[in-house]
């Protein structure tokens, strides 16, 4: 019964970077299902498993975390992991794009080596291997990895970290360039984790990593992309610490838009990587610091702001329903999960949530049990209100759902604001 299940739940009470006590709240989500538990139709009258989500921030090093660990390994590889990256078109292109621009920047070829951390179905290391630079790919979920390895891309079914890179480097493997992007979240111990890259990368070696940045968070109230496999929410502030304990520094810094806004920071050896520091750096340092993110205040106020979404969403419901208006749901994403279970939301609210993925498309939303669909049902039931829970990619979804203006829908976004959007 997927629903039920033994878990180890541990109660954080010292930062996962620092070790100073965690004391602050940041927001406060009260229990929530797992985001990623889609559960079978067959299970639906099964009770679930609710868990404490709430986030904290760190008052000397300004990590903000989940307080309530639930341990990866159940997370990750004890169910079957319904996220599979290569279903956004939008991601696939960011993956392309970066892949072009590591190669051409950093000079790879056929002797070099691109190892990528929590490396999902391949969907990035294939830009690398259609131009002959040898990789691998490591990958927790095994039922995720299949599909990297039977398109021939070399992936160990592992859970990365400073054991797995020893056992790595005495087998001769090192790195001209490390990939791990949106995973130094999912990371219980990022320690562990970091001291990993800096034992299998060259001495020249250069490491990436994304992660959506906690000033969008913070400015943009995405509290919807807090959940419990999101241990950790980041910053240049509170990650060039976690570095400089492994004796690795950030020589580069994009900001991207991917994810609500991400951080995509170049990191290096901090000695003898010849790499020079980058005007970057210092610019987001300061922008981090201009808001506020060195400041409690700033996240005090948090949740007063999560707290005028919910009430403002609940009233646009209300008023729906009043009217005789259908709802439903586009894109089954993990911060739908914790949005709807945050906004009491119900399957008597929302019809159904139409998702792309196949993997979903016979399974219920964890919680609220409302059922995932294909896209195409939208255009069979024609509903008045279309509620996008994958706000991220919001143009990609204009664009799939430019018919559904024939009968007069509307698209809806909740996060950070209520907005009515009108279709492509
Ligand atoms: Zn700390």
């Amino acid at each position: 019964m997927p629903g039920q299940y033994t878990t180890t739940v541990e109660t954080l009470i010292e930062c996962r970077s620092c070790g100073f006590p965690l004391a602050h709240e940041f927001a406060d989500l009260g229990h929530s299902p797992l985001a990623n538990r889609f559960v079978p139709a067959s299970d639906r009258e099964d009770p679930e498993n609710r868990h404490k989500l709430c986030a904290k921030v760190c008052g000397n090093c300004f990590l903000v975390q989940l307080d309530t660990v639930i341990s990866a390994a159940e997370l990750f590889s004890d169910y079957d992991y319904a996220y599979y990256s290569s279903y956004s078109t939008t991601w696939l292109e960011h993956a392309r794009r970066y892949a072009e621009q590591v190669n051409e920047r950093f000079g790879l070829g056929p002797d070099s080596l691109v190892i990528e951390v929590a490396s999902n179905d391949g969907y990035l290391l294939r830009n690398f291997v259609a131009k002959g630079v040898p990789v691998l790919g490591v990958e927790p979920a095994a039922n995720v990895a299949e599909g990297a390895i039977k398109a021939g891309i070399q992936t160990d079914v592992e859970f990365f970290g400073e054991s797995y890179a020893k056992q790595k480097l005495a087998a001769g493997f090192s790195a001209d360039v490390m990939v791990a992007n949106n995973v130094l979240a999912h990371v219980p111990n990022i320690h562990d984790f970091v001291e990993g890259f800096k034992t299998l990368l060259k001495p020249t070696g250069v490491a990436t990593f994304e992660f959506q940045h906690l000033l969008n968070i913070v400015k943009l109230v995405q509290f919807d992309t807090i959940y419990h496999e999101h241990y950790s929410y980041l910053s240049l502030l509170s990650i060039e610490q976690i570095f400089a304990r492994h004796g690795l520094r950030v020589f580069d810094v994009q900001e991207l838009s991917t994810h609500g806004g991400s951080l995509r920071v170049f990191v290096s050896h901090e000695t003898g990587s010849g790499l020079a520091e980058d005007a970057s750096v210092a610019a987001v340092r300061a922008k981090e610091l201009e808001a506020g993110l060195a400041d409690l205040n700033t996240y005090s106020g948090f949740q007063t702001k999560i707290e005028i979404i919910k009430s403002d969403f609940r009233a646009f419901l209300a008023q729906a329903q009043r009217e005789g208006k259908s709802i439903v749901g586009y894109g089954a994403a993990a911060k739908g999960t914790t949005f709807l279970n945050f906004c009491d939301v119900s399957a008597s609210d929302l019809e159904y949530v139409a998702d792309r993925s196949a993997a979903k498309q016979t399974l219920l939303l964890p919680g609220n049990h409302i059922p995932v669909v294909p896209p195409e049902q939208i255009f069979e039931t024609k509903p008045d209100y279309i509620l996008v829970l994958a706000w991220n990619l919001i143009d990609e979804i204009r664009a799939q759902l430019s018919g559904v203006g024939d009968w007069g829908a509307k698209l809806v976004v909740a996060v950070p604001k209520m907005e009515l959007i009108a279709p492509q």
